[in-house]
């Protein structure tokens, strides 16, 4: 079954060259696509013109068979909670806890912690503390964003997205920051959860390496049109 269909998908900048070309997908539900492909080659363009954190010029997005282009404002807030997007810079707020992370993806108040807390239904706090101990930051709800190491930061991106129940990941650099180790282990967990929830992921990620290993299936972007589209191992034989 398709979860996400891109058609003719053009992205230009001002007058520059286009940032992508033309760009046709399709990806099924649960399917793990990694982007690849040098710097300036369109992997974040094309990522954030799937929700239109960047406006395409031209071309259809489609997920769940709903056209997300076109879409009024108010009917995009919505079709975008399908879609949970992880950062490379983790976009934490700084002076929050983990748990009030967690949540701000619900709500766009943010204000003092338990009149804050009130406005969520029991059901949604659990689950925050389920999803908090299954990316393995239960000891630490109440500490401070700006007290954690990168992997947990990014943890705390991830778990903030999923509590948005998404059909959907959209995954920019998650590992750029991050150690070697650091990196394999959010990799693995992105993926597994993927796996576990069901989700289709389009991820964004330079480290060929861990494309290979973790992803289904590959899409090489060179100056904004794909070279690429098939399994990991197929990517050798190419290059
Ligand atoms: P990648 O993620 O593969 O590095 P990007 O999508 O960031 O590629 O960039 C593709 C091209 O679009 C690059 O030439 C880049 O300079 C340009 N670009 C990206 N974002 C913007 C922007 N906000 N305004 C103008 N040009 C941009
Ligand atoms: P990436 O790691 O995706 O290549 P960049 O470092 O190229 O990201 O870009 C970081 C930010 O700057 C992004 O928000 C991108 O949209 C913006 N950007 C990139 N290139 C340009 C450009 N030529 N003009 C304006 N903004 C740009």
């Amino acid at each position: 079954k398709t979860l996400l269909q891109l058609q003719s998908l053009n992205k230009q900048y001002g007058n520059d060259e286009p940032a992508i070309k033309d760009i046709d997908l399709i990806l099924p539900q649960g399917q793990v696509l990694a982007l690849i492909g040098p710097s300036g080659a369109g992997k974040s363009t094309l990522i954030r013109c799937i929700n239109r954190l960047v406006e395409p010029t031209s071309g259809k997005v489609w997920l769940d068979n709903q056209e997300v282009t076109g879409l009024s404002k108010n009917s995009l807030r919505r079709v975008r909670r399908k879609m949970g997007m992880i950062f490379q810079e983790y976009a934490l707020v700084e002076r929050l806890t983990v748990m009030e992370n967690v949540l701000s993806g619900q709500l766009g108040y943010v204000g003092f912690w338990q009149s804050w807390l009130r406005r969520f239904p029991q059901a949604t706090i659990e689950e925050a503390f389920r999803l908090l101990d299954r990316v393995g930051l239960s000891q630490f709800p109440d500490q401070r964003a700006d007290a954690l190491s990168g992997g947990q930061r990014q943890r705390v991106g991830i778990a903030r997205a999923l509590l948005q129940n998404p059909d959907l990941l959209l995954v920019d650099e998650p590992t750029a920051s991050l150690d070697p180790k650091t990196a394999r282990q959010i990799m693995r967990l992105i993926t597994e959860l993927a796996q576990e929830r069901g989700l289709g992921v389009i991820l964004n990620i330079h480290d060929v390496q861990l494309a290979q290993r973790f992803a289904q299936r590959i899409v090489g972007l060179n100056q904004g049109s794909i070279v690429y589209d098939g399994s990991p191992n197929g990517l050798d034989a190419n290059t």
